[in-house]
């Protein structure tokens, strides 16, 4: 039986027009549907499915093909190795999607006709792309639909790209065989940023890269946590029962109960893992004038222990 996400011809084109403003979608365009079966039955993404938090739908590329073999690729203009995703499929799921061209798009959003629950994003997956962030998957959150065309092959011929595409994105520096684990990244990581989806309404702030302390609306209202906003750096390392393991033990201050401290010490481990493993986020990251002065002692403890060799 074919899954619920799993969108054929005629279902693509059931969405078209306003959306629920309950809950955001994401459109997924590919060639491999199935390959999407498994991602969405667990953990929190079935969740937030199963709630209408999300909604998402999966387009088989191949329906949007007229000959037998529904043939979705040709060769290269030019020549070189492999195939090339052909543009006509691509427009008509994007036109059975109720998507216009880019610039059209743009000209109802500058008019103010755009209806509500419009906000829409077209997005290539590509190694060519943007990189994608923390604060693109902030940006994406807080729209209404999300449209993740899934390259394979060579990739998809440009001018999809240049007509239909308001982004394109990379999930990292190296080269995958489809858009398809790309996407998957990239809806995981929205939808937890969706309010609603993650148990703690906050959660997100407290993890890596999220936001600063005056950003979370919890400060304002002094309500006592033992945890700062990551402010842009990684997170802190956690533990749980039992206290000793394998002859480690526990760190003695996240046992004694006192929320000042455990903040303070989970502060000064995050600067000490963002300072070791990605010193290029501590340029951007959101950091006190506490935060400088335990940056400085943990360089200078670094430099004394290179002194001693
Ligand atoms: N010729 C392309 C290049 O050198 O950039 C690589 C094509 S790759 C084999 C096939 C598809 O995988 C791409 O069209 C894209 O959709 C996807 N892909 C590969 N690497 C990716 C990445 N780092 N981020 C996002 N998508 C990626």
């Amino acid at each position: 039986m074919r899954p619920p996400w799993l969108l054929g011809r005629a279902a693509s084109t059931a969405h078209v027009g306003p959306l629920s403003s309950m809950s955001m979608r994401f459109e997924i365009v590919t060639i491999f549907p199935e390959f999407f079966k498994s991602i969405f039955e667990h953990g929190i993404l079935r969740r937030a499915l199963a709630e209408n938090l999300i909604a998402v739908g999966v387009h088989d590329l191949r329906a949007f093909t007229h000959d037998r073999h529904r043939t979705v690729d040709d060769r290269p203009f030019g020549g070189g190795e492999g195939m090339v995703l052909k543009p006509e499929p691509l427009a008509e799921a994007l036109a059975a999607l109720g998507i216009e061209p880019r610039t059209e798009r743009q000209q109802i959003e500058v008019s103010a006709l755009a209806p509500e629950g419009s906000r829409t994003r077209v997005i290539l997956l590509s190694a060519q792309g943007l990189p994608f962030t923390q604060t693109v998957a902030r940006e994406l959150a807080a729209l209404d639909r999300v449209v993740l065309l899934c390259g394979r092959y060579e990739g998809v011929d440009e001018r999809i790209n240049q007509l239909y595409c308001d982004q394109e994105l990379s999930i990292g520096d190296y080269v995958l065989s489809g858009g398809e684990l790309a996407a998957a990244v990239v809806v995981d990581a929205v939808m937890r940023l969706i309010p609603g989806v993650l148990g703690n309404e906050a959660s997100g702030d407290f993890e890596s890269f999220g936001v600063a302390d005056s950003e979370i609306a919890t400060d304002a209202e002094g309500v006592p946590r033992s945890q700062h906003g990551a402010g842009g750096l990684l997170d802190y390392p956690h533990y749980t029962r039992p206290a000793e393991f394998a002859g480690l033990c526990a760190p003695e201050v996240l046992l004694n109960g006192d929320h000042q401290q455990i903040r303070r010490w989970r502060r000064e481990q995050q600067l000490r893992k963002t300072l070791a493993n990605r010193p290029d986020l501590i340029e951007r990251a959101n950091l006190s004038l506490d935060d400088r002065r335990v940056l400085e002692s943990i360089r200078k403890e670094a430099a004394q222990r290179d002194r001693n060799g």
